[in-house]
């Protein structure tokens, strides 16, 4: 029998997929139809870690409010030091952080001062402890102070009205902290998104439960659960459905009735119980199915009611890549954040990195700084998108453009660190 239909070479085509979307258009069109989430809330600071600003914070106060000293040391006035020579000084009080010195400094005087305490009046320069002779109520100060060294001017930090924080910001610990120091105790952030996930396959099992021949533990549950707590997300974990047109309907609609987005893996593929687009087609809209990347060819994105629908492949490996490069930036920007890029940077690769034309690669790797501080890259053994292992061991994706075709041991290559993805 001689089918004409069936590809005769497709070892030397398949990279090459006339259907598939590239992956900058894939990940355009995703954040072209996504949109941040309506709904506030007011939380008390500490809370709204990680949370993303719906407002501009502009700061109410002068940061520091008082001009103070820097250092420990002696207050003094500036025009009173002597460029090349010891100056004596009479001490007439103490400044304590908390505890300013009422008087005012006259010309020859100068007032114990510690870090954070208040100027008192007349003085504009510190000299520090270390530079000083100290015998009684006399102080003995050395050459080569500069007039105005050692002092934090009121507002230096922050001054009243200037903003501090844009809308759209996901709040940092040094946020915080800034926050604090404008004295706001609490803030407007977008609500959290509510995310249902669930896993598709009648060969996967829950811990616990023995394997019988060809049969696996369900293992996308908890690599997604990992991602999405990343995020402070509010999750809906809907456990493993049956390969069944019926059981995916019923799924499909329990977990868009109430959330924003729902992510599914496995079913994708174009085999013969793969049902999820052909449900999403049914129930809601298939925006694109397939991209041309390695791993993961496979991504159904689309509409399931309001809700985001992302069908990712069932491959453990391929799960991970197209939840970071694509399932990522769509959750940042319906959280309201104004979405960043990922860190690139460049490393010098110390693999052979194989690779055919015709897709992107996200090969797994491990980024390191050598011994003569250049950055480089290494990949993490078997790169098969069901080998889990290679992507545990990894701390960054080495990014391969859809037009190469591999490179060689000591070229510069783009590499993803994973720490990019999620800000700190
Ligand atoms: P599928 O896309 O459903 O054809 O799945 C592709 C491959 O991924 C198959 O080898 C599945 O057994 C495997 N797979 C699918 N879902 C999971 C899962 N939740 N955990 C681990 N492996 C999975
Ligand atoms: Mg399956």
């Amino acid at each position: 029998m001689n089918d004409k239909r069936i590809d005769p070479s497709p070892s030397c085509k398949d990279d090459f997929d006339p259907e598939s979307l590239d992956c900058d258009s894939a990940r355009r069109r995703i954040l072209d139809s996504v949109s941040p989430v309506r709904g506030f809330e007011r939380l008390a600071l500490r809370s709204a870690l990680g949370h993303v600003l719906t407002e501009d914070i502009s700061s109410p106060i002068d940061v520091p409010s008082h001009t103070n000293s820097a250092m420990d040391g002696y207050a003094v006035k500036g025009d009173d030091l002597l460029e090349s020579d010891f100056h004596e000084f009479k001490l007439v009080g103490t400044s304590l952080a908390g505890k300013p010195w009422p008087g005012k400094v006259k010309s020859g005087q100068c007032v114990r001062i510690m870090t954070g305490a208040v100027m008192p009046k007349g003085a504009d320069t510190v000299v520090m402890q270390e530079h000083v002779k100290r015998e009684g109520d006399k102080v003995l100060i050395g050459p080569y102070q500069k007039p105005g060294q050692n002092v934090r001017k009121a507002g230096e930090d922050l001054s009243v009205g200037q903003l501090v924080l844009p809308s759209g910001r996901r709040l940092t610990p040094a946020d915080l902290g800034l926050i604090a120091s404008l004295g706001l105790a609490e803030v407007t952030v977008y609500r959290r998104l509510r995310v249902a996930f669930f896993s598709t396959g009648d060969e996967l099992r829950s811990m616990g439960e023995p394997l019988k021949t060809g049969e696996i533990y369900d293992s996308n549950r908890y690599t997604l659960y990992g991602m999405l707590k990343k995020l402070d997300v509010e999750l809906l974990d809907m456990g493993v459905i049956r390969d069944a047109p019926d059981a995916l309907r019923n799924a499909f609609q329990t977990a868009s009735s109430s959330t924003d987005v729902v992510i599914s893996s496995g079913g994708v593929s174009v085999g013969e119980a793969d049902y999820v687009k052909e449900t999403l087609n049914e129930l809601g809209e298939v925006n694109f199915w397939k991209v041309a990347m390695k791993p993961g060819r496979p991504l159904t994105f689309g509409r399931l009611g309001e809700a985001v629908f992302f069908g990712l492949p069932g491959n453990p490996v391929s799960v991970m890549v197209t939840f970071y490069q694509f399932v990522l930036p769509a959750l940042r920007k319906m959280m309201g954040e104004k979405c960043p890029s990922p860190l690139t940077v460049k490393a010098r690769c110390l693999s052979k990195l194989r690779k055919r034309p015709g897709r992107t690669e996200y090969q797994r790797g491990i980024l390191e700084t050598a011994k003569n501080g250049e950055l480089v890259v290494r990949k993490t053994g078997n790169q098969g998108s069901g080998i889990l292992r290679s992507m545990s061991e990894a701390n960054c994706f080495i990014l391969l453009d859809k037009d190469s075709a591999g490179i060689d041991e000591g070229a510069l290559v783009d590499v993803q660190p994973f720490s990019s993805f999620f800000q700190d």
